[in-house]
């Protein structure tokens, strides 16, 4: 387990402009000076050219990616895109995107199988609703979703699974350290069912509410190998007591 370097990754989600790049600058000056922590940011995909030529060193990400590799898609954006434009990661299967934008377990795991294959390591996300966990269906639910959107064949040192229960996403709501340990578990387990003593290299971030007063009992649980940051990685000061917590 102890071989799993910590990941805190910001989801800047549609928030930041060129005047932001400075807060960018800001965390990534800290990152670099962490050499326990991999850290990354995945801004909106209008800054992820700027940002990767500002801070060559750092890892930016993309928020999504079309499935297909290229062609009649309006407003998409290819994995292709993402990595000429200077990114290495893509989040995909944000409960913003499957909810929000109707994407299936299916489509999740062709863009999941197409950033793999156009050079962009991957960050898969998966989590239940309110509802669902009300009716005590949270594991079930969250371990189906992930067997069914991981890609076909991957790299384990290229992937990264993160739990974001919907409920806990931006509403201050964080899940309880017992129910994520739990979660992690299954979810643990759901991937060595898959490929083997290969699950125990892959991490496994939290999302939903993470932030500076909470990460460092978040990240000290079992399975709990990095976070995934909506609102606190907007900005370096918010932030950066998290990769702190982490490191
Ligand atoms: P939050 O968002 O930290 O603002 O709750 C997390 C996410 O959606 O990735």
């Amino acid at each position: 387990m102890s071989e799993r370097r910590k990941y805190i990754v910001g989801n800047w989600k549609m928030n930041g402009t060129r005047d932001d790049l400075g807060e960018a600058a800001a965390i990534a000056e800290v990152a670099s000076a962490t050499d326990t922590v991999d850290v990354a940011l995945c801004p909106p995909a209008t800054l992820v050219a700027p940002m990767a030529d500002r801070l060559a060193e750092f890892s930016i990400g993309g928020q999504d990616c079309h499935h297909a590799e290229a062609g009649a898609y309006t407003g998409s954006i290819s994995a292709a895109m993402l990595r000429d434009a200077g990114a290495r990661l893509v989040i995909v299967g944000h409960s913003e995107r499957r909810e929000g934008c109707g994407e299936s377990d299916a489509i999740v795991r062709a863009k999941a199988e197409r950033a793999l294959a156009d050079g962009l390591d991957v960050i898969l996300c998966v989590g239940e609703s309110k509802a669902i966990r009300d009716a005590g269906d949270a594991e079930r639910h969250v371990t189906a979703q992930l067997a069914a959107s991981l890609p076909a064949s991957f790299d384990s040192a290229r992937l990264a699974i993160a739990y974001e229960p919907i409920w806990a996403i931006g509403t201050g709501d964080v899940a309880t350290v017992e129910d994520v340990v739990a979660m992690h578990a299954a979810l643990r387990a759901t991937l060595a069912s898959r490929i083997g003593d290969d699950a125990a290299k892959i991490r496994l971030l939290y999302g939903g509410s993470v932030n500076g007063a909470n990460a460092a009992e978040l990240l000290a649980a079992a399975n709990v190998d990095g976070a995934l940051v909506g609102g606190a990685s907007l900005t370096a000061v918010k932030f950066l007591p998290i990769i702190e917590a982490a490191a």
